[in-house]
């Protein structure tokens, strides 16, 4: 049987795992194949060659070996807190090994009186030392076998160990399926890539990750792994971007015509930044290119990259096509349907709104124009992806906020066009760059660096709740002084009712402290119906109420220049990358603007941190690598939705940025030399590249 055919073997075929424990493993760890198991890899090592005496035990320690005798069984306590228990020694002391369940095997499998060798974590429990579902094994049982010093240890579950499979017995497993293997795994990189960056092979890097001799050999592993893990991924990336950049047929948009021109010299309102030109030039160079254009368009909140769409669906219109702009929510779409009304009102140009709450009537107009071509630019949320939504020439499609929108969503756009429209993702969430090459690596990237001129810098500053009054003191001096205050309130999806509590509470103190009728508030959250959150949102606006309360609905893209003070209640219940959005809601005025960040008295250290960050820098891109830092990928907002490929089995992108960086430029040079991989040497990367993600690639090839 060659390597292949047993490595895609059901683990039933395992000797020692039946069907119960195949389903077992399957259930808990989501493996399936010899393969899969091979692939769960160790995340720590235990040093077995180090044994500790009963007297040199503390509770502090994590797992330790201890050698000694077991003296007897006894059982104790009744129904479900029935346990077994035994009284281990050595020469030193002696401590009590605890077992919930499996009484009776245990005992039958391990008779009292002979030597054995116990691993797990000491716990102080009634003055003695207990130790919970140790492993257990006879000491002359060890003798003769294969024993790494270094033993592995895998990430478990609780019900995986409460029916004995501990990392031992993964262990043995993964053992036997190495044996089985013999001489070897088939290597999955060519080999002139193995040798020119000194890469382990498939084969030694897989037995020595699973059984190290030393140290060493465990780096030398990680690596080979977590490179070839993340080469794929990049590899994948570069080579569908490199197709859509040669191979795909986009429109041509090479007319600079009348409404370009004459909003540029007569409406636009304020000279362009040097990055929002430079992103300009990037874009229209992509509309020319003959191909379709994917690309991403990352700047700060208050960067100005709405202005930047709003020219490109000029060129658009310029060249005889629809554009359309697709934001998360009403209030977003809403405020992008205004702003951009009120810098094209002078232009000759059909713009409309649809959004979920778009009313019979005004939607079969919308319909009607969309198909006769009258209608030239269309703004709204995911309403515009119903089927129903007809375009009688879609060129230009524009997302606001990607990560709000789920892949796949992204793709029904695509669809309503024969020959596929150029996109533009905004996002002002900054990501760090390395994490961007993967989960937008497909994309071109579009930076604006720079904020327009003349802002100030918004001051942060953090108050426990013990320091309220100062803050409302605050608030009053700036309301005084003509400015307008934000209150936000955090909601989190779990506990909505206790969330709308704390608003509701939040709201009356407020009230107590901001009487009317001098003070006037304005709320708004997410529960209210849309014409009460509109004329609330209105009020403030136009700066008749001083003060607005709110939950994280404002979070993104509200624009009220007048507003420079930002509270945020429970500072320490929102993520990084929330409180920056938040805290860019003010600070577009020309006066100061403040942050300031509430929590409890008590906090944990993470959200210290947190909070800490947030006082001592404005910067996106520094916050985002901060969040990074502190969270790892997978917390990072909408990591999960923006479609990562599959789980990183042993990568970190968190932590092996500059691995990513680097197989990222091998990859490029791979894919230069051979776009489709049809050389014979690379012909392994294609089929490797198919095996991984050909479920993926037919649903991003949709999108
Ligand atoms: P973003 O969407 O990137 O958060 P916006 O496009 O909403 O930012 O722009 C924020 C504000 O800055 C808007 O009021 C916009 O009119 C203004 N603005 C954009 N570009 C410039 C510029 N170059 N100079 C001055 N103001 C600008
Ligand atoms: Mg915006």
């Amino acid at each position: 049987m060659n390597a292949r055919d047993i490595l895609d073997k059901e683990l039933t075929y395992l000797p020692g795992v039946g069907p119960r424990r195949a389903e077992l493993l399957r259930k808990e760890l989501g493996v399936v194949t010899f393969y899969d198991l091979l692939q769960h890899f160790p995340f720590k090592y235990i040093d077995r060659s180090r044994f500790y005496r009963i007297a040199e035990i503390d509770s502090e320690m994590p797992a330790v070996q201890i050698r000694g005798f077991i003296r007897g069984y006894v059982l104790e306590g009744q129904g479900k807190g029935k346990r077994l228990t035994a009284e281990f020694a050595d020469e030193t002391g002696s401590l009590r090994l605890v077992w919930f369940k499996g009484v009776k095997w245990i005992s039958g499998t391990y008779p009292p009186g002979k030597e054995y060798i116990i691993l797990g974590k000491p716990n102080v429990f009634g003055g003695t030392y207990n130790i919970i579902h140790p492993e257990i094994e006879a000491v002359d049982k060890i003798t003769g076998r294969k024993y790494s010093s270094l033993q592995a240890h895998y990430s478990l579950t609780e019900n995986l160990r409460n029916n004995f499979i501990t990392s031992r017995v993964i262990s043995k497993l993964i053992g036997i399926i190495l044996a089985q293997l013999g001489t070897g795994i088939p290597e999955t990189l060519p080999q002139y890539l193995v040798k020119k960056y000194r890469l382990a092979s498939l084969s030694e890097a897989m037995s020595r990750i699973h059984f190290p001799d030393n140290l060493k050999e465990i780096d030398q592993a990680r690596y080979r792994l977590k490179f070839e893990e993340l080469f794929y991924i990049q590899l994948n990336l570069v080579k569908q971007k490199s197709f859509r950049n040669t191979k795909t047929i986009g429109i041509i948009f090479d007319k600079v015509g009348e409404h370009l021109n004459s909003f540029y010299k007569k409406h636009l309102p304020f000279e362009l930044t040097d990055a929002q030109k430079k992103v300009i030039r990037e874009i229209r160079r992509d509309m020319k290119s003959g191909h379709q254009m994917n690309r991403l368009l990352q700047g700060d909140v208050g960067s100005g990259k709405t202005v930047v769409a709003l020219m490109c669906m000029l060129i658009a219109a310029d060249n005889g096509y629809q554009s359309c702009l697709m934001a998360p929510t009403e209030i977003l779409a809403f405020q992008h349907f205004n702003s951009i009304n009120g810098l094209l009102k002078e232009m000759n140009l059909t713009i409309r709104l649809l959004t979920g709450s778009t009313r019979k009537k005004e939607r079969e107009e919308i319909g009607k124009r969309l198909l006769d071509g009258s209608l030239d630019i269309l703004v709204g949320t995911h309403a515009l992806i119903e089927d129903n939504v007809v375009f009688r020439n879609l060129g230009f499609v524009v997302i606001d906020e990607q990560h709000r929108f789920g892949v796949a969503q992204r793709g029904k756009l695509w669809q309503k066009s024969l020959t596929p429209p150029h996109v533009l993702v905004m996002t002002a969430t900054p990501i760090p760059r390395t994490l961007a090459m993967t989960l937008y690596g497909d994309l071109d990237v579009s930076v604006i660096n720079q904020l327009p001129p003349g802002r100030k810098p918004v001051m942060t500053m953090h108050y426990f709740d013990s320091s309220r009054e100062t803050v409302y003191g605050f608030i009053r001096k700036q309301i005084r002084e003509g400015r307008q205050v934000y209150v936000v309130y955090p909601l989190i999806m779990e506990s909505e009712k206790m969330d709308y509590k704390a608003l509701e509470e939040g709201l009356v103190m407020i009230e107590s402290y901001f009487p009317a009728p001098e003070y006037a508030i304005s709320v708004v959250h997410g529960r209210m119906p849309v014409k009460n959150k509109e004329r609330s949102m209105d009020l403030f606006k136009k700066g008749i109420t001083h003060i607005m309360v709110a939950t994280t609905v404002i979070e993104v893209g509200v624009d009220i220049p007048n507003a420079s003070v930002m509270v945020i209640e429970s500072a320490e219940r929102f993520g990084l990358s929330q409180l920056h959005q938040l805290r860019g809601r003010v600070g577009r005025g020309a006066d100061q603007s403040y942050c300031i960040l509430l929590s409890d008295n008590k906090l944990s250290r993470e959200a210290a941190r947190r909070l800490e960050i947030m006082v001592s820098t404005t910067d996106g891109f520094e916050i985002s690598e901060a969040d990074l830092q502190l969270r790892g990928p997978g917390d990072i907002e909408g990591t999960q939705q923006s479609g990562m490929p599959f789980n990183l089995k042993i990568a970190d992108l968190g932590k092996d940025g500059a691995l990513i960086e680097y197989v990222r430029r091998i990859a490029g040079d791979v894919i230069n030399i051979d776009p489709s991989l049809e050389s014979p040497e690379n012909l392994i990367m294609k089929n490797r590249l198919e095996y991984l993600f050909s479920r993926q690639q037919s649903w991003r090839m949709i999108s």
